[in-house]
């Protein structure tokens, strides 16, 4: 099978890194939540399990088709 487009599924874990505290976290889809589009770039939002500051994670949207 090739693949010509591939789909555009949301991730479904993404991993976290607290500045705060240094707490590495996998969150599932349930527990984060989305922010918005800078460009290509995706951004994501999580409360640290171990000291419950926000986290930002960046997602590099990559060579995809330019949406935005
Ligand atoms: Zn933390």
């Amino acid at each position: 099978m090739k693949i010509v487009k591939p789909g555009d599924l949301e991730p479904t874990k993404l991993r976290f890194s607290c500045e705060t505290c240094g707490c590495v976290f996998e969150a599932d889809a349930s527990d984060y939540s989305f922010m918005g589009y800078t460009g290509y770039d995706k951004y994501y939002r999580c409360d640290c399990p171990t000291c419950n500051n926000e986290c930002v994670l960046k997602v590099e949207g990559g060579d995809q088709d330019g949406r935005t």
